[in-house]
């Protein structure tokens, strides 16, 4: 039987080959702590993704139970698992596939402040909420304690994707979005969704985690980037500051 190392250099050989990662890169995700907010369309591709790849530690907060209805996009879960707590079963999916990953289940509703002291305890915190509200609340919290913070969203054939780096920033999410505060639509339930498209977009999320942990760059720090699914159409918009933001200029 192999011993620990020898399965851990297995697993992870492939991606350790690529020389911006390395074995160096694969140590520091290891030790990497990383918060994933939502474990839904975009919150499944970025947790099944970042286990694979070997972060070291990853937290779930979800407050939802399975349903059929997501099964189309949300690839943690099975069949089996509907009426199940998400972040139950989102942990045995992903302890199932790399038992060596340290999963923390949080199975609440962010709401408040309070609620987002959750945040300090991890290097970098991952966005896959769908409600505008609560991604200002948690661009707010992310620019208040300087932790990098990963935001997606994603609707029909669409998807967006932007990054906050404390160390590199202009802009926070908020620049752009803050001022739909008040509005907490869910457009993925009113609207539709393509499974795949949250895949990209959960996928592109799982990307510049990893980057971000080995210490490469982003482009993606202070621009929006823009997916269409329809056409098969990237742009990306540069965000300059927004002088009237409440996140990033009176740090509440
Ligand atoms: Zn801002």
């Amino acid at each position: 039987m192999k011993n620990t190392l020898i399965t851990g250099y297995d697993r992870y050989y492939r991606q350790v080959l690529v020389k911006e990662i390395g074995g160096q890169g694969q140590q520091k995700l290891k030790k990497s702590k990383v918060l994933v907010i939502g474990a839904g369309g975009l919150g499944a591709p970025v947790l099944f993704y970042l286990a694979a790849s070997g972060v070291g530690t990853l937290g779930v907060v979800d407050y939802d139970t399975v349903e059929m209805s997501n099964l189309q996009r949300q690839i943690l879960y099975k069949t089996k698992d509907i009426g199940q707590i998400k972040v139950k079963a989102a942990k045995n999916t992903i302890k199932t596939l790399n038992p060596d990953v340290k999963v923390n289940t949080y199975n609440k509703k962010i709401i408040t402040d309070a609620d987002t002291n959750i945040l300090s305890e991890y290097d970098i915190i991952i966005d896959g909420s769908d409600s505008i509200k609560l991604k200002n609340l948690i661009a707010r919290k992310c620019v208040k304690v300087s932790k990098t913070l990963v935001t997606g969203s994603a609707s029909t054939w669409e998807g967006q994707l932007f990054i906050y780096d404390p160390n590199n920033s202009v802009s926070c999410y908020s620049c752009i979005y803050g001022n739909q505060s008040n509005n907490n639509d869910n457009d993925c339930s009113h609207l539709g969704i393509v499974g795949t498209v949250t895949g990209m977009i959960g996928s592109m999320m799982a990307s510049e985690t990893i980057k971000n942990i080995v210490g490469l760059s982003s482009s993606l720090t202070n621009n929006l980037l823009i997916y269409d699914g329809l056409f098969n159409e990237f742009r990306k918009i540069f965000v300059p500051k927004n002088t009237t933001c409440r996140s990033c200029n009176y740090n509440l």
